[in-house]
């Protein structure tokens, strides 16, 4: 495959991250001849590409015998809108301990933030004011995750872990020790007005598009509070901010936008009850990522089933 001695991959993402990746890769086999975009040499020779959210999908149909696109995050969003990928031409995702410890760690401290009344006693704290508010209940504070993958199972748990009462929402039916599973519109019209504290954690499709607004947000008991880590695609701004303005959301972590970066005259950005991270929630880290990536190309040098493959015709 590839050169006489191994398999050339295109590697394409910011140049730092880029020579990490290069690193991490070469570092799991040597074999594997790395090319850095855009010195991407002969275009025949180019059989797997790794890939980020700034490469175009339409730039890789220049590369006759590529087998593999591989994914720098647990998301493919941007891989798959128009033009998508090359017809034929496999999807692999990253499924990572560290990605998943990271989303966990943006989740919880955001549920904890909103429980605990942080905002409240930081607004206290700036006005000198010295008052104990009502004491948080965690075993009555329940929160609600939309998506129950590696990112929203894995945040379930945690919090379930603390003693919050969890509930989860997927497309298909789910079995998790601890955890209220709901699927499908039905199981989402039952889950909302009983969640405390919703957290997005949804792959971006056509379906999920657009799913935190007005509707939504109305479901939820008055005085809710929204997370979002997965895509800014998934709320619809307008109706976040009536919302809060309202009071029928009491405050919103927003860790992705469209567009990104976040407009600097956006409401988001002085909102006081919003806050805001910069697409940072969780980020690949390559040593810990490669290996999978290796095991992928090896495995499609080898004509073997792929690992954390993409369902191109759901999505994600
Ligand atoms: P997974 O593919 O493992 O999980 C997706 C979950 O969403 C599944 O439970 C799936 O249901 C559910 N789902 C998909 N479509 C629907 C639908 N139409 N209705 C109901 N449920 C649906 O993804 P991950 O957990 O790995 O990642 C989730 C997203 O998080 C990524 O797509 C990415 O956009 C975002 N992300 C954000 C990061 C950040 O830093 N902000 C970092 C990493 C990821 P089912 O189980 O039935 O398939």
């Amino acid at each position: 495959m590839g050169t006489a001695d191994g398999t050339a991959v295109l590697l394409s993402t910011k140049a730092n991250a880029m020579a990490d990746w290069a690193e991490a890769l070469r570092a799991l086999d040597p074999t594997l001849e790395i090319r850095l975009f855009p010195d991407a040499g002969d275009p025949a020779a180019i059989e797997a590409a790794v890939v980020w959210t700034e490469h175009d999908m339409a730039e890789l149909r220049r590369y006759p015998n590529l087998k593999l696109i591989v994914s720098m995050g647990a998301g493919v969003d941007h891989l798959l809108r128009p033009p998508g990928p090359p017809p034929g031409v496999p999807v692999a995702r990253l499924v990572d301990e560290r990605l998943t410890q990271g989303m966990t760690e943006w989740v919880l401290l955001n549920v904890l933030r909103f429980h605990r009344q942080d905002p409240e006693y930081r607004a206290q704290q700036a006005a000198r004011v010295w008052r104990e508010l009502p004491a948080p209940d965690t075993a009555a504070r329940r929160v609600g995750i939309l998506g129950l993958g590696a990112l929203g199972a894995a945040a379930a748990r945690a919090l379930r872990g603390l003693g919050f009462p969890v509930m989860g929402w997927s497309r298909r039916p789910k079995a998790l020790e601890g955890i209220e599973c709901f699927h499908g519109a039905e199981g989402l019209s039952a889950m909302l007005p009983r969640t405390d504290i919703l957290v997005c954690l949804l792959p971006l499709t056509p379906q999920t598009r657009g799913i935190v607004g007005r509707d939504l947000l109305q479901s939820l008991p008055r005085g809710a509070y929204v997370i979002n880590g997965a895509r800014g695609g998934h709320v619809v701004d307008a109706d976040l901010l009536h919302a809060l303005d309202t009071g029928q959301v009491a405050g919103a972590a927003l860790d992705v936008f469209e567009p990104e970066p976040l407009p600097a005259d956006h409401p988001y950005w002085s909102h006081p009850k919003v806050f805001v991270t910069p697409h940072a929630a969780s980020i690949t880290i390559p040593r810990s990522a490669a290996p999978q990536v290796v095991e992928n190309i090896h495995r499609v040098r080898a004509g073997r089933p792929l690992i954390n493959l993409v369902d191109l015709a759901a999505g994600y």
